[in-house]
């Protein structure tokens, strides 16, 4: 409790709905005054974003090590650079993205022209969660301002030092009427959630998204939902084994294996299994050394209970390369199981660790089937030379978005929506498609007043009548 200056006491818990709903409210009305419309203030705005990124980029490099022993370079690649890279794409294109569209008017509305009008939203919610904690609150905030809004920010409670330095960062550099961070957990957001806005965009667990989407129903606002799952990689008997191992190993120990579009589980051509594996645990020794524990930049579990969830994977199968955790450091070594039932836990749940399940076949129609059983992943991989293999599977399986002979990189491409399928999301943004996000495209037709057909209206006689 607080006391307040009549000398009343009030639970923090008010002052939070309070505070939060004055937040909204004031936003509303910065919106509404038509101040973040015009294209230069965006590009102002965008600009602003990233010289006080640039300028905070030691402090986010050193809370992303706090929070989850984020090494630099990969603070900078995964968080960081591909931040510049979004603001600078979205700024050289704003003017062209605002633009009004003319388009063609049908035959029935002869005299009428007809285009379509970019128009914000008006108050946007972000929702981000502590695996990019930086990256994945920044990002939408890009098309939400280039989209010409007002945002509130809520980033994870799981990572307090990134939370602490982005509201540090927004503070400096924006009006709170105009983008302001709201730090807290599940409380806060709840509190969020039954606010007014003009469209919520969370990036979370599926669990949590679909308690966004039933908070979003009741008020009719639309959402973009940013989620997980489980995202298989195939790795086919002609793949080019050396390449397919190095880039399995970035894809699914980046990060100490917290990314969402992670490759969950390996699906591989029974032929080629030894080989894989041998060279896997080359690469994992080449990237991490033979003690990957002791590895300066080798990232941790973000919290007790999720390193006991992932601990328990280990159980599961057997463990063929890894398997050392340290449970006062919250790390577990890159670990590759096989002998893998489909029914255990492992096999149930998204993984999102440095647990790697290997499971084999024989023809690529078991794996197109078994996928197929499961909820539409956000992301899928192949490796293989065949284009006819490459397009069976992106034919015949529903998934977000993926890679061939790649992970992780569609990601990083301000060209390719990025988003995921029925229960891996809802919507999709980066480049042009975040602004899209953040967009509501009002269509108009204006019909001339030189002439009219009086045969539209009800009981009257065919017939042309000039104004
Ligand atoms: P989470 O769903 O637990 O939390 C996300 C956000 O929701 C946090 O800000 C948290 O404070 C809030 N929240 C948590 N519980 C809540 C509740 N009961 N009611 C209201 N709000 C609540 O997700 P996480 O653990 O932070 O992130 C991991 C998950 O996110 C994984 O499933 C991963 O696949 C997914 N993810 C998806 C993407 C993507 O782009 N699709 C990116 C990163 C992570």
């Amino acid at each position: 409790t607080t006391i307040q200056k009549d000398g009343t006491m009030m639970h923090t818990n008010e002052i939070n709905r309070l505070d939060i709903s004055e937040a909204v409210a004031r936003q509303r009305e910065y919106y509404q005054s038509g101040r973040t419309y015009a294209a230069t203030e965006r590009r102002t705005h965008l600009k602003a974003l990233l010289d006080v990124i640039k300028r905070y980029e030691p402090k986010i490099i050193e809370a992303l090590r706090h929070d989850l022993n984020k090494g630099e370079f990969e603070a900078y690649t995964t968080e960081i650079g591909i931040l510049y890279e979004e603001i600078r794409f979205s700024m050289k294109r704003i003017d062209r993205w605002m633009r009004p569209k003319r388009v063609r008017t049908s035959r029935i509305h002869l005299g009428a022209k007809s285009w379509i009008v970019p128009e914000p939203y008006g108050t946007v919610l972000i929702v981000a969660p502590w695996n990019y904690p930086f990256q994945l609150a920044i990002s939408p905030l890009i098309g939400a301002i280039a989209a010409g809004n007002t945002a509130i920010l809520k980033p994870s409670e799981l990572t307090p030092h990134v939370s602490a330095l982005l509201a540090q960062l927004i503070r400096e550099t924006f009006a709170p009427e105009h983008v302001r961070v709201i730090e807290g957990g599940v409380e806060t957001n709840t509190e969020l959630l039954r606010q007014k806005f003009d469209h919520i965009f969370f990036t979370g667990s599926v669990a949590v998204g679909r308690i966004v989407m039933e908070a979003a129903a009741k008020q009719l606002i639309p959402v973009t939902l940013e989620l997980g799952g489980k995202s298989p990689c195939i790795v086919h008997h002609d793949a080019n084994i050396e390449l397919a191992a190095k880039r399995i190993a970035f894809g699914k120990f980046t990060n100490a294996g917290q990314t969402c579009v992670a490759p969950d589980y390996l699906f591989v051509h029974t032929s080629i299994k030894d080989e894989l594996l041998a060279a896997l645990r080359r690469t994992i020794e080449e990237f991490y050394g033979c003690e990957p524990l002791r590895h300066p930049d080798y990232g941790r579990i973000v919290s007790r209970r999720h390193f006991d969830r992932l601990a328990g994977f280990l159980c599961d199968g057997t463990i063929v390369t890894g398997g050392q955790i340290d449970a006062e450091k919250l790390q577990i070594a890159p670990t590759i199981l096989e002998d893998i039932h489909v029914e255990s836990p492992v096999m149930q749940e998204e993984i999102f660790g440095p647990v790697l399940p290997l499971l084999t076949y024989d023809m690529i129609e078991e794996v197109i089937t078994a996928v197929n059983a499961r909820p539409k992943p956000l992301a899928l991989y192949l490796f293989t030379q065949d284009s006819n293999v490459e397009d069976q599977v992106v034919k015949c399986i529903s998934y977000g978005g993926g890679c061939i002979n790649d992970t992780l990189m569609h990601v990083a491409s301000p060209y390719l929506p990025f988003g995921g399928v029925g229960e891996s999301g809802v919507g999709s943004y980066h480049g042009k498609s975040s602004f899209d996000t953040f967009t509501h495209y009002k269509s108009i037709l204006k019909q001339t007043t030189l002439f009219d057909f009086s045969f539209r209206y009800p009981s009257s006689k065919i017939g042309l009548s000039l104004i």
